[in-house]
């Protein structure tokens, strides 16, 4: 019997996840080729929903994705454990222990051999080393980290609600990064604000809740078309929320931010959203990777230095031109899925690789139940064409279906939209516990 030719996907994610639910649904089960999945998580969510897991706007029960039983009927393995080494020569990946709550060792360090690997472990926010900022600031990049923030602004409403000593009056949460995740987090709070006060959960209503947006670049979402950026700060501010533009900070502690101009922004939460950069790990793997951990690949998505290893996603440099890199969004996590699938039978086939060409399809950025806005790019040339209201909103959440789609299917994804549809009606609108 030919041997099996292994491919291991480590990093389930926006793109990790199609790929191996491809690759699983073409090669897998048919004897030649197996394919697994490594996640440090037993389960998948999307992670531009995190900002509303966070709020408690989505409850992540709802919508997380068990790789197990995924993997169980999508023709690939799944192994739980997060990637600590590689050996090139060997061709085989190090996997940490596994601890339980207690700490004691449930599975020890394991080693996983593989033909192609994938690295698509996403990225994380980037502290600059800011001091004070690790210790104080809570972070969205997983549904923990998400989760804790969620836990701590509900034990927030309900401290300030009592109108104890030093809780009465207003509430107030700093948020550093004007990007979509900073953005959109600070309308989900507002949203959030008016849900807690209607249940009778708190006593603080939006014009208690002071939101401070911070950005260090002259005007919030600054990656994104002008037109964009100036029609979400206007919404947002007409909303109440205070965007600090051109503002550096410095450092954080435990009662706000100070600003590289000497000014206190004082606050009850502090939330940092700002900057893009792979996990420590990936500088640490032997790959020649940028001074942000992201592994730098050719225009293939193949490694620079290993022509078995592939990168997709944020952990991902992948050029662009000039001094460009493809941006780290969903849509080109989507887009890498695409082509790695095409590339890796391209190259078990033996045939030539094909470039990898980012599209852009335009961006959208949701404001909570307030709004949406973003751009449509039309055509080669690029048009764009903004879009705000109930027509963005629809395609911001048909973003999210088209990743379900990609992962359970057009059925799966039909009754998934149905199933939202009742629960809108049979749930609350907040998760509160
Ligand atoms: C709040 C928020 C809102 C966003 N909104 C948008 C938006 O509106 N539009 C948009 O285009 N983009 C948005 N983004 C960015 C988008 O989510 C990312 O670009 C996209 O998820 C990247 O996909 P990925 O597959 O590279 O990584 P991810 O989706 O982050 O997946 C990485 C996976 O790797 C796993 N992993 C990490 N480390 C290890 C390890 N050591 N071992 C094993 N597994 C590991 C993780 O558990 C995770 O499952 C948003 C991001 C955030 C945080």
């Amino acid at each position: 019997m030919a041997e099996q030719t292994r491919i291991v996907v480590v990093g389930g994610g926006a793109g990790g996840l199609e790929l191996v639910t491809k690759l699983g649904r073409k090669l897998g089960g048919k004897g030649k080729t197996d394919v697994v999945l490594v996640d440090a998580k037993p389960t998948h969510i999307w992670k531009p929903l995190l900002h509303e897991v966070a709020t408690g706007a989505l409850d992540q029960s709802l919508d997380e994705v068990s790789y197990p039983a995924h993997a169980r009927t999508h023709g690939y393995r799944y192994q739980l454990g997060a990637l600590t080494g590689l050996d090139r020569e060997a061709r085989k990946i190090r996997l940490a222990p596994i601890h339980d709550e207690q700490g004691t060792q449930i599975l020890a360090e394991r080693e996983l051999s593989y033909d192609y690997l994938v690295l698509a472990l996403g990225s994380v926010s980037n502290d600059f080393g800011t001091p004070g900022v690790a210790e104080h600031c809570y972070f969205l990049d997983s549904t923990t980290q998400a989760e804790t923030f969620r836990r701590a602004l509900l034990n927030t409403f309900l401290r300030h609600s009592d109108g104890g000593p030093g809780h009465a009056g207003k509430l107030s949460i700093a948020i550093v990064g004007g990007g979509a995740t900073g953005v959109e987090l600070s309308a989900e709070l507002l949203s959030a604000t008016e849900m807690l006060s209607s249940y009778g959960y708190s006593k603080i209503d939006r014009q208690q809740l002071d939101v401070h947006l911070i950005e260090a670049a002259p005007r919030v979402l600054p990656a994104l078309p002008e037109r964009i950026g100036t029609s979400v700060a206007r919404e947002l501010e007409n909303l109440g929320v205070t965007i600090h533009r051109e503002t550096m900070i410095t450092s954080a502690d435990e009662n706000g931010f100070l600003t590289k101009a000497g000014e206190r922004i004082d606050a009850d939460l502090t939330v940092w959203a700002a900057g893009v950069r792979g996990a420590d790990i990936l500088s640490e793997l032997g790959l020649t990777t940028r001074p942000n951990n992201q592994i730098r690949v050719n225009e293939t998505l193949v490694s620079v230095d290993d022509e078995r290893i592939f990168a997709i996603g944020d952990c991902a440099a992948c050029p662009m031109g000039e001094d460009k890199w493809v941006p780290p969004r969903a849509q080109s996590a989507h887009q890498m899925a695409s082509t790695v699938y095409k590339n890796l039978r391209a190259s078990m086939d033996g045939r030539a690789l094909k470039p990898f060409k980012y599209r852009d399809f335009g961006s959208l950025i949701s404001l909570a139940h307030f709004d949406a806005v973003g751009n449509l790019m039309r055509g080669a040339a690029g048009r764009s064409l903004l879009v705000e209201g109930k027509l963005a909103k629809l395609f911001y959440v048909s973003l999210y279906r088209m990743h379900q789609r990609a992962i359970h299917g057009a059925f799966k994804t039909a009754l998934k939209a149905v199933v939202d549809g009742i629960n809108n009606v049979l749930r609350p609108r907040l998760k509160l516990h």
